[in-house]
Order: structure tokens, then sequence, then C-alpha cells
């Protein structure tokens, strides 16, 4: 019986995609991929995973996980694997606020789960611009970040537990709801972060914490990126470490914004050396609280913080969202980075990371390295700053792969100079595998592939990626 025939037995010809039907899942969110699946399957429970898997192994067929198609590293890529899209495994198995926790099947979109833990008065603190369409299952397998890491850590941070259909079609349950659990080694960490390589996720246990009673909103601009990691330390003693986001925007990312898209509103009436967006969190319920002059004290703490750092100096200007609408503005100039970012062709793309205090030495010895090796390079870089993470971007002065490679060389060489990773929140993928064959220690690599090798000996699971050949 051909894979189709067989998947559909299993699952029901309807979720058995192949041919035209299959358009909808080809399309890659940088459009700098192609892809070819031999078919689409759409499971919707974890027995019909583990019949799927079954089914693929027993016909030499590689198995992609596919959640939201967010992923921006070429890794859901493949000529003649099945594409498994868990986008009916979508269900909040459980909610339980006493516990703080939720019980999720890996196609439920962030923005559910968001959500659903609102209404029981608790937060998913994972959150970045895709979170519409991400799923918990490809957060967890690209272990991602966003703009709460500052405060609650990434996604693997937030993971408690896990379900895993293995490349032999075993379910592994790893499904515990505890914060301690020391009998062994704890597996669920070699399927966070693995890019559908080792496994399926098909179910997580996630931690939820208290949804904040408020939230206060700025951006400010500063006279350079220097001061603002003082800033920072200044803002977190002020609110009690209530800081949520802290992101930078340089001055060329707001004129590729204001160019790519005019209609959104600058902040200021020019430009300034260092834009920041900062949120912070109300650090208790009465912080919330409007007065009867209608302002929060969480307003007035911001306010008063700011206020001190205008008197000497350390602050250029700042702005204060009064409104939801004004905080929505602000978060979406921060948001549109992706979008800004991919639309002006030809551009190479980084997602590096570094200790905090090494950021501002990052972003000005790059300068000149970059002008040397092509004097019509375009720099722009954003940062989710409070976690040392830049998306250093370049646009080149000509379309050419072997500048390419070598701006990313340099980029990357100053980077692993300074204590940092050439990946921080985006995984690898297809797009970084070249880095992970120059970078990556040779001992690490090694034991990779040793895992890879001990619990997918066919490479059957997302074949290709992570790990360079
Ligand atoms: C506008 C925009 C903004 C973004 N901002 C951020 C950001 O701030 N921070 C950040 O970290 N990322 C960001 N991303 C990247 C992306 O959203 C994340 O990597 C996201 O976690 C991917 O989730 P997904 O469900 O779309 O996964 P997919 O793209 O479908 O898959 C990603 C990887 O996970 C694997 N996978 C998916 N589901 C499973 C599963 N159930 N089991 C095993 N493997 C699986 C796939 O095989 C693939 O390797 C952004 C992307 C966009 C388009």
């Amino acid at each position: 019986m051909a894979l189709t025939e067989e998947l559909a037995a299993h699952i029901g010809a309807a979720n058995v995609l192949s041919g035209a039907a299959m358009a909808p899942y080809l399309p890659d969110w940088t459009g700098h991929y192609t892809t070819a699946p031999l078919a689409v399957a759409r499971p919707c429970s974890t027995k019909e995973v583990v019949a799927c898997v079954r089914a693929a192994a027993a016909a030499g067929i590689p198995v992609i996980p596919a959640g939201g198609r967010t992923g921006i590293t070429g890794a859901l890529m493949t000529t003649g694997g099945l594409l498994l899209s868990l986008e009916r495994m979508n269900r909040i198995r459980a909610l339980k606020p006493d516990a703080r926790l939720a019980v999720v099947e890996a196609g439920c979109i962030l923005s559910t789960l968001h959500d659903a833990a609102e209404t029981q008065g608790l937060y998913f603190p994972l959150w970045f611009g895709a979170r519409g369409s991400a799923t918990i299952g490809g957060a967890l397998s690209t272990n991602a970040g966003g703009s709460n890491v500052l405060r609650y850590g990434s996604t693997r941070g937030l993971c408690l537990g896990l379900e895993v259909v293995l490349a032999d079609g075993r379910m592994l349950d790893l499904m515990g709801e505890l914060h301690k659990d020391n009998s062994g080694y704890d597996l669920k960490h070699l399927f966070i972060g693995a890019e559908g390589t080792l496994g399926v996720i098909t179910a997580a246990v996630m931690r939820l914490v208290a949804q904040p009673a408020a939230q206060a909103t700025a951006t400010l601009a500063l006279r350079g990126l220097g001061d603002a990691l003082g800033l920072l330390r200044r803002l977190q003693a002020a609110t009690g470490g209530a800081v949520e986001a802290f992101e930078y925007m340089s001055p060329s990312y707001m004129r590729e914004l204001a160019r790519h898209r005019p209609d959104i509103r600058q902040p200021f009436d020019s430009i300034a050396p260092c834009t920041i967006l900062v949120e912070v969190a109300a650090p208790t319920p009465e912080a919330a609280e409007a007065h009867g002059d209608g302002r929060r004290p969480l307003d007035r703490l911001l306010e008063e913080a700011l206020a001190a750092m205008l008197a000497d100096g350390t602050l250029i200007d700042a702005e204060i969202a009064g409104s939801v609408a004004q905080r929505r503005a602000m978060w979406q100039r921060r948001e549109l980075a992706a979008e800004v970012m991919f639309a002006r062709k030809p551009h190479i793309d980084t997602d590096v990371a570094l200790p905090l205090d090494r950021v501002a030495d990052f972003l000005t010895a790059i300068e000149p390295r970059l002008a040397a090796l092509d004097p019509g390079a375009e720099p722009m870089a954003i940062a989710h700053l409070g976690d040392g993470n830049i998306h250093f971007t370049v646009y080149p002065g000509r379309d050419d792969p072997a500048l390419a490679d070598d701006v990313i060389e340099i980029v990357e060489e100053l980077v692993v100079g300074m204590g940092g990773s050439f990946s921080a929140e985006h995984g690898i993928g297809l797009s970084k595998l070249p880095s992970m064959a120059r970078r990556k220690n040779p001992a690490a690599l090694d034991v990779m592939r040793a895992v890879k090798v001990a619990l997918d000996p066919g490479n059957l699971m997302n074949p290709g990626k992570v790990i360079p050949a």
C-alpha cells in the first residue's frame, strides 16, 4: 500500500493532502526556501501521530513536524518527506490555576493560550510578533525567546513536561507537572530546541505566571546605546525588578521602518541615536489602581524614574503610552522588525547573543570591519537588549553569496570572540548549518550526532537540519 493510502486509513483521507491541495503548506515565511513534500498529514491525536510516524518509518520516508510555519531558518524544507502538521492537535487539555500551569497540545497557537490563561487571571509569558500563528510545538522545538525573556526566561524555562513521539513510533511520556524532579537525565531538554530532529512533540505542560495587574509602556530616546544598561538597572531598582521588556531600535532600523511603513508614526521629531521600548509591570495590585486624577501609581513610578533620567541628561526624550491604543502603536513599531528586515533584498540576517555588557561594543566594533569588507553595506540592528540578543542585519552593496558568507564570518568571529553565540533564538534549521560546522565545539557536535543516532538511527526525523553533515 502506498504511504498516502496507509496514512488515509489511519487519519482519514481528508487529512492526507497531496498535489495542489498542499499549496497552503508550501510558502516559506522568509520567501528564501522552496519545499516539495511528498504529502501533508494532519493527525488529530497522539495515537494518530504514532500511526503516521510508524507508517512513514516503515516506508523509509522522512517526517518533518510542522507548527505555525513561522520559523525563519528554513527548518521545514524537504524534498519527498512527509510534512506532519500538528494544526489539528490544538486543544488545551487542562488549565490548572492553583498549580499555575497549562497542559496543551503541540498545535495550540500561542495567542490561544494567552487568551485562555487570562480568563484565570494568569499569563503565559512567551510573547513575540508571530504569536498569532506560532504554536507551542514550534516554540518548544526552536526554544523561542521573544520580548519577555528578560523577566520570565525562554520557552525552555517555561516547560515542565513533554509528550513526544519518537522516530520508531514509541510514545515518550514526560508529562510531569513538577518543579523539581531529579530522577535521572531530564530528557525533555533533548527535544526542546531540537527543531523536530529527535521526535514529534505532541503535548506539553507549560508554566503560567500571575497576570500583571497592569503595564506601563514607554518609548525612550537616549544619547547612545552605552547609557541603556545603566537605565535598565535604574528602572529595575525603581520597580523591584518588574521590567518585562527592554527593546533596542537602532537609528538605521527607525529609518528603514519609515521607508517601508511611512504610515507608522515615528516617536520623536528626529530619530534618536538610541530608541528603547520599555515595559514595566505593576509590582503590586495597588500600583495599577487609577487615582482621582486618572493616573495609576505605576505611571507615576515610571514618570518619576524617567524624569530623573531626563534631568541628569541620560534621556533626550520620552513618550509614555497613555492608552491601550498608544501601547499597541509602540509595540507595532518594534514588532514590524521581521517584516521590515525581510522586505528589502538582498539582506543578510543574523540572530546573535552577547553578554549584556558587550552589545554596545559589538555594534561599535562591527561597523569599520563591515565597511572594510563592503563599503556599500548598510547595517541595521534591533535587539531584545534586556537579554543581549541582537538581530543584526546587513543590506550588502551587491548581491553576492560569497560576500554574504564573508559578512556572516566577520559578524560571528566578533560575536564569538566577545563570548557570544551565533544563534540566539531562531534556531539553526538550514540557514545556520555552515555556522554550526565552523563555530560549534567539535566535541559538542560529536555528542549531538551520538544523540541523533541513538534516537533516530534511520535519520528520518527532519533530516539535514541542525547538525551539519
Ligand atoms: C514576524 C515574526 C516574528 C518572530 N519573532 C520571534 C521572536 O521574537 N523570538 C523568537 O524566538 N522567534 C521569533 N520568530 C520565529 C518563529 O516565530 C519561532 O521560531 C516560532 O517558535 C516557530 O513556531 P511555529 O509553530 O511557527 O514552528 P514552525 O515554523 O512550524 O517550525 C519550526 C521548527 O520546529 C519544528 N516543529 C514544529 N512543531 C513541532 C512539533 N510539534 N514537534 C517537533 N518539532 C516541531 C519544525 O520541524 C521546525 O524545525 C518570529 C517569526 C516571525 C515570522
